[in-house]
């Protein structure tokens, strides 16, 4: 593999793409802080300091890479705007300067339009895709009462950009909430989303080709506090036409994206058994890191690469399956003090099913820090083994 794949952000999901980028011999380049979790395990590139906001270094980036990826939405559009439609200067080793092209995967539109989580909305509507409904709201108290009396309350309210793990939303359960909500959310553009009573979460990932579009399984999520917290894969007790349902749904929302990649896409299922759909992100998530062990030959992390590489095999039924029949994922989140999640670990570790990912990230209380994916060959066997380490991570929450 001769193209060289720079990396903006270098969190886990960087980590972990890098971990399949090695046996591929794909060279990732990333642009992130010194000594970033996927710079760790990752020495065949000098990489680049700094932050993937900073148009500076995208470009110093874009110099040595083909195509360019991200591992977060977060980012500078503008700048990989220009890059993919205008190229980048280089000078050659005689002092000419010429320009260089550098694909940008998924698309520069495809990024604008899902870091936006409204715009993202109301891409999706255009395109036939029910999500929450959703209106753009005034930032003042009489704004959100007027919300209030149209959605009716509960609703969410919800910063357009920047979201991550709940950060960015907030349930206003009646007009006196109001106050709070506005202080929590302060100097954020933001929309409302009607409150969705679903009774399962789903998340389904997808990978773009550049002429189709291919879905792993549906996974039940369970979020806590608006932070994922499981993922129990086949979901529980809901109908294999339904899980279908949510993967050809989440197909259709990907296949309205330009460019290649893998997409998270996160649903719910209400009570009537329609499925909606919460948020796409465009980019490897939480939701398919048990892709690592259930889908051993092409997890979320190597479906990234080899789709922006172009290079994606085809699937019978355009399904990638999971090889285990039970599997169950436990996000390790920072506790109380740095060594919280010790007992933890040590279960993992001693539970020959289960596989332990740690980041190397610092612990801090509710920061993502590592996960558990255990496999088995039935879910009630998946669950008994899993529910010690459910009850840890329970007594070390904050
Ligand atoms: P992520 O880490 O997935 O990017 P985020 O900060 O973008 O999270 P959302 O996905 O918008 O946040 O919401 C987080 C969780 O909050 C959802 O998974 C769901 O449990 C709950 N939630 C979001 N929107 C609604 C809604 N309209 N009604 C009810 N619950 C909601
Ligand atoms: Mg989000
Ligand atoms: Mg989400």
């Amino acid at each position: 593999m001769d193209r060289t794949v720079g990396l903006l952000g270098g969190g886990q999901l960087g980590q972990m793409l890098c971990e399949a980028a090695n046996p591929l011999g794909v060279k990732v380049v990333i642009l992130d802080a010194e000594n970033s979790p996927a710079k760790q395990v990752n020495a065949k590139a000098s990489h680049i300091t700094g932050s993937f906001t900073d148009p500076e270094k995208i470009r110093e980036l874009a110099r040595q890479c083909d195509i360019l990826t991200v591992e977060i939405e977060h980012v500078d559009t503008h700048v990989l705007e220009e890059i993919a439609e205008e190229g980048i200067e280089i000078q050659s080793a005689d002092g000419k300067t010429t320009r260089k092209k550098v694909q940008v995967q998924p698309n520069w539109k495809t990024l604008r339009t899902i870091q936006d989580k409204f715009l993202q909305k109301e891409h999706l509507a255009k395109h036939g895709v029910e999500t929450a409904v959703s209106q753009a709201v005034e930032s003042d108290k009489s704004g959100l009462e007027r919300v209030g009396k149209e959605l009716g309350f509960p609703f969410m309210l919800k910063a357009r950009k920047d979201a991550y793990d709940g950060r960015g939303n907030f349930p206003v359960m009646s007009a006196q909430d109001i106050p709070d909500a506005l202080e929590a959310l302060k100097g954020r553009g933001l929309y409302a989303e009607k409150w969705a009573s679903f009774k399962m979460e789903l998340a389904v990932m997808v990978v773009k080709t550049s002429d189709n579009t291919l879905a792993y399984p549906a996974v039940e999520t369970i979020h806590q506090d608006s932070i994922c917290k499981l993922v129990y894969c086949p979901p529980r007790g809901i109908s294999t036409h339904l899980q279908e349902k949510a993967q050809d749904l989440a197909r259709k929302a990907v296949g309205s994206m330009w460019g290649n990649g893998v997409f998270g896409v996160e649903l719910f299922v209400m009570e009537n058994d329609t499925i909606i759909l919460n948020e796409i992100a465009p980019r490897p998530h939480n939701s398919g890191h048990y892709t690592i062990e259930a889908c051993p030959t092409m997890s979320q992390y190597k479906s990234q690469l080899l789709s922006i590489l172009d290079i994606m095999p085809s699937f019978p039924g355009n399904k990638i399956p999971s090889l285990s029949p039970a599997t169950v994922m436990l996000n390790i989140l920072g506790g109380a003090s740095k060594t919280s999640h010790n007992a933890l670990v040590q279960s993992a570790v001693a539970t020959p099913s289960a596989a332990l990912h740690m980041y190397g990230k610092e612990s801090k209380p509710a920061r993502k820090i590592g996960h558990i994916t255990l496999v088995a060959q039935t879910m009630a066997e998946a669950e008994k083994a899993m529910n010690p380490m459910i009850a840890l991570a329970d007594e070390m929450r904050m």
